[in-house]
């Protein structure tokens, strides 16, 4: 039996990086950028005004104050899109609005809620400071720089940036097509009838909504049941994939075909067996150019392989600059022991408080209670043999999105 570290190892050597394609702007959100972005301009692209004003340079307003104010003539206006006319000469200011073009001669704008006007002057009664509600030219993005880097995830913000470079359309990588395959004389699917006996295959839809949520695109080779030649069937449609995941079927009974059916289909098997709780029986090899993974049939087991394995092997494939979800270190709600020999997995609610995370066992750990992943925020990893006492350290591993940044204990 092999490490955890040593079986991530082994897949992630063998497992290679897709094709590019270039999409429309706001068909990259949630893909991952395939080139760095370098700006060709600045941001903005000239001094503008950060408020509504007048535009005026500093010096004029030098002892300006109530008793004493400083007449200045209003020569012309700069509404948001026009560039000035005329540079700013002595003695005058110009009308700005937010976002305008400062113009030449002027250094700072002072907010109209703090002038006079007198005619066609105002009166400033206090010295403006240079620079004063100014955004200086490539205050944002300065041409030259690396905005984005490759690997990136497009979210939001990125698509704003992309945008306001003039990035139309943006190259994101291939997401990888993933072939998801469960085993087992005991399936039926959703729609179909349930005879005594029979459980319905809930294990292809969470493996194929973690695929999704992994960047990878599911294609359903639905249900094989326990024949040799029925698995190796459709194990061949799969190879059409990018990737290929199965379920059940690993272990060492006389129904465990999908190691046999794998080979079958020219797969060369690097891995079995990974020391780890919940699921040990994983398989995974290579079909030609196609990683291939046996996933323990316990709905628990194959979440959790999946998490551990499958999902890494599929961020590297499809280009993630971050192939592993952040960890964090929890404080022990209640002591949570692992006397076994194998490392586990054990899944945890997470709970803030005072400027710590703190983590609580959601119960029963059998692999087959799936209302427990349902539950858990995140995955406590527990040394074999040891037992992490009330209040102890223990690292988890985030499932849920509103944990997969990396806190400081301290506020
Ligand atoms: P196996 O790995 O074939 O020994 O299966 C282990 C357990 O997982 C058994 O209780 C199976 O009924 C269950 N199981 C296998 N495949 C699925 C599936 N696709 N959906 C839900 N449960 C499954
Ligand atoms: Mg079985």
């Amino acid at each position: 039996m092999i490490s955890v570290e040593d079986a991530l190892a082994q897949i992630l050597e063998r497992v290679h990086l897709l094709g590019r394609e270039k999409v429309a702007l706001l068909s990259s959100l949630g893909r991952v950028l395939a080139e760095p972005i370098v700006a060709l301009k600045e941001i903005p692209p000239w001094p503008n005004s950060a408020m509504d004003g007048f535009a005026l340079l500093a010096a004029e307003t030098t002892g300006a104050s109530e008793s004493r104010p400083v007449a200045l003539q209003v020569v012309g206006a700069i509404p948001a899109g026009v560039l000035p006319s005329r540079p700013l000469g002595g003695g005058e200011v110009m009308r700005i609005f937010t976002g305008a073009p400062l113009p030449e001669g002027a250094d700072s704008v002072i907010p109209q809620e703090e002038v006079a006007r007198q005619d066609n002057h105002v009166l400033i009664r206090r010295p403006v400071a240079e620079g004063e509600f100014v955004r200086p030219r490539g205050e944002d993005i300065r041409a030259g720089d690396e905005v984005l880097a490759a690997g990136q995830e497009i979210t939001p913000a990125e698509i704003g940036l992309l945008a306001s470079l003039g990035h139309a359309s943006v190259m994101v990588y291939d997401q990888p097509r993933v072939a998801v395959l469960s085993t087992g004389d005991e399936l039926v699917e959703i729609d179909q009838e349930q005879k005594p006996g029979k459980i319905i295959n809930s294990n292809s839809y969470s493996l194929m909504a973690q695929v999704r949520d992994a960047g990878g695109i599911p294609v359903n080779l639905g249900i094989a049941p326990d024949h040799l030649a029925s698995i190796e069937e459709r194990l061949r449609w799969g190879l059409s994939a990018d990737l290929i995941v199965t379920s059940a079927g690993v272990s060492v009974g006389e129904y465990d075909f999908v190691r046999s059916a794998l080979e079958r289909i020219g797969a060369q098997l690097h891995l079995w067996q990974v020391s780890m709780r919940p699921g040990k029986p994983i398989t995974f090899g290579t079909a030609g150019a196609v990683p291939v993974f046996g996933l323990p049939g316990n709905p628990v087991s194959a979440m959790v392989t999946f998490e551990l394995f499958v999902r890494p092997a599929l961020r590297k494939m499809g280009g993630h600059g971050q192939i592993f979800r952040p960890t964090l270190t929890a404080l022990a709600i209640g002591p949570i022991e692992n006397p076994g020999q194998r490392r586990g997995y054990l899944r945890v609610t997470l709970h803030a408080r005072d400027g710590a995370f703190w983590a609580r066992l959601t119960g029963n750990q059998g692999s087959a209670i799936l209302k427990s992943m349902v539950q858990a925020d995140g995955l406590a990893v527990a040394p074999p043999a040891t037992t992490i006492s009330a209040g102890g350290p223990v690292v988890v591993i985030p499932l849920r999105r509103e944990f997969t940044r990396e806190v400081d204990a301290a506020p």
